[in-house]
Parts: structure tokens; sequence; C-alpha cells
């Protein structure tokens, strides 16, 4: 069997997006990039390669989002390492990091802090994007931590970002920020279980449930906001789409310029604000 037939044999078994789907694993499966996909087609598969493939397409069959079979994600145009135990990040999310990095300032250099870092992409690509950017990512799981340390070596930004394991319900750092960006978990527990399989099986509870009303770290993290952000600094969230004017509200106490910006899809994304 050569490279193309095996891309059209793993098409067939999977469904939605199938050949798109069946290259990237074939592609994984045999250590190849697009490139060689195209122009090696015809080389012959191994065994041991078709096996590899069988392997990722029963998990994908069970429901397993494909970013964690492969085990990457690409997140603002980088390469981030993902395995279950941190959420897949997401393109909406992009939308947080351009406002972030819109309010790095390139002459200055920018203490940052991404709180629920999970695989640590919105702090990495910030400071990917903005070398005057110092980031501390934190995060209550030892997972995430294990893997936000993997992306800021592969993103070769180890100079700038740091990661430490903190719960922000309970704790928070000692220092103040000129920036303090997050995507905490936000969905309303109840609604969990209505959300895709693929969601709700696979990704971790942990960083999607956001308590009853979905609100607690916006609450927490609005709450303990004068305590770890400079005066005049900006606190960044993602918010689920009929959140924004819940999440302004809890805002409006301590913050001016109180903004709430949609993602490409016009749905309200993002709410940011400076501290009074
Ligand atoms: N900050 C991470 C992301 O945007 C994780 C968010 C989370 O776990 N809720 O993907």
């Amino acid at each position: 069997m050569v490279i193309s037939e095996l891309v059209r044999e793993t098409a067939k078994s999977l469904s939605d997006n199938a050949h798109f789907e069946a290259e990237l694993i074939v592609m994984s499966a045999v250590g190849i990039n697009r490139t060689q996909l195209v122009l090696d087609s015809r080389r012959d598969v191994t065994e041991e390669q078709r096996e590899k493939v069988s392997e990722m397409v029963k998990r994908r069959q069970s429901g397993e989002p494909l970013q964690y079979i492969l085990g990457e994600c690409e997140f603002m145009s980088l390469d981030f390492y993902v395995e279950s135990g941190v959420l897949i990040p997401r393109s909406d999310t992009e939308t947080l990091v351009e406002a972030v990095i819109e309010k790095t300032d390139e002459n200055k250099n920018m203490k940052i802090l991404d709180i629920c870092t999970g695989s640590g992409c919105i702090g990495i690509s910030t400071a990917h994007f903005r070398s005057s950017a110092y980031v501390d990512l934190i995060d209550i799981s030892d997972k995430a931590i294990e893997i936000a340390k993997k992306n800021i070596v592969r993103n070769n930004v180890q100079s700038r970002v740091k990661v430490q394991k903190m719960d922000i319900l309970n704790e928070y750092p000692s220092e103040k920020y000129d920036i303090v960006v997050s995507n905490p978990p936000y969905i309303e527990t109840e609604v969990i279980d209505t959300l895709q399989t693929e969601v709700k099986n696979h990704e971790p509870r942990l960083a999607l449930d956001g308590g009853e009303d979905g609100l607690i770290f916006y609450r927490r993290i609005t709450g303990i906001a004068p305590e770890i952000l400079k005066k005049g600094g900006m606190l960044a969230f993602e918010i689920g789409y009929n959140q924004g004017s819940a999440v302004s509200a809890l805002m409006k106490k301590n913050f001016c310029d109180v903004r709430i910006i949609q993602d490409f899809s016009k749905n309200d994304r993002v709410v940011t604000g400076i501290l009074k």
C-alpha cells in the first residue's frame, strides 16, 4: 500500500472532515509534513505505520478530539503541545490574545500574568509576539503546569516566561502586573453535560466548570484585581457569548473603560477594563 491509498482508506473510517483528518493522522503516523504528503504520495508505507494509523482512528471514532490524538494544535500560528488534561486552544481565544498584544508597549518591559493558563497558549503567544513582555503563567493543575513548561521550550520563550502552580480561588501572586489576562473556566456546571461529546467526555471539567452561574472566576479575579494589577493596568477576560453584561457589571466597580469585544463569529468573547 502507498501513502495516498492509506489516506483514502483512513478517510473512509472517519465521518466529518474525513479527508482533512485522515491526512493529518497519516502525516503524524508516517512522520511526514504536507509537502512530503503530496510529493511522496506513491511511497510505500510499513505495516507498523498502518497499525499506528488504525490505533489513532479507533481513538477518533470513540469521540476523542483530533488534537489530543495528534498531540498538537496550532494557535496564533504557533505550535502547541496538547494532551488530555488541558483545554484545546480555540481560535476564539485569539481575539483575547490580540487585545493583550495591542496593549503591550514594545518600548517598556511589561509584566503580564496569565491566570488559568492550561496549555499556556495565551501567555506564550503574547511573549512570542511582544519581546518586551515578561509573562507569569499560573494554574492549579499539575498536568497543565507540565504541558505549559513543554510549550514554553517549544516556542523558545524560556527567558521571559515562567510557570507556577497556584490555586487562584484561594491565593494570589504577591506582585503587581501591567496586564492580567485570563480565559478561566466559565461554563455553568449544569450546561456541561449538554456540550458535544468531544468536549464533555474528553476535555477536563476543571477547565470548563465555572460553578453554578459560570462566574466564580470572574468574581474572584475582579475582586483581587487591585492586589495583582497596577493602577492603570488592564484586565482582559475571555467570556462565554452570553456573559458580556454580567462580567462587565462585575468590573464596573474597580475598572473604567470597560469594553466588550466580539470574536470572528460576531459573538461577545472578550471583556477588558482599566484598573481605576
Ligand atoms: N488559558 C487556556 C486556554 O485559553 C485554558 C483555559 C481553561 O482551562 N479554561 O486555552
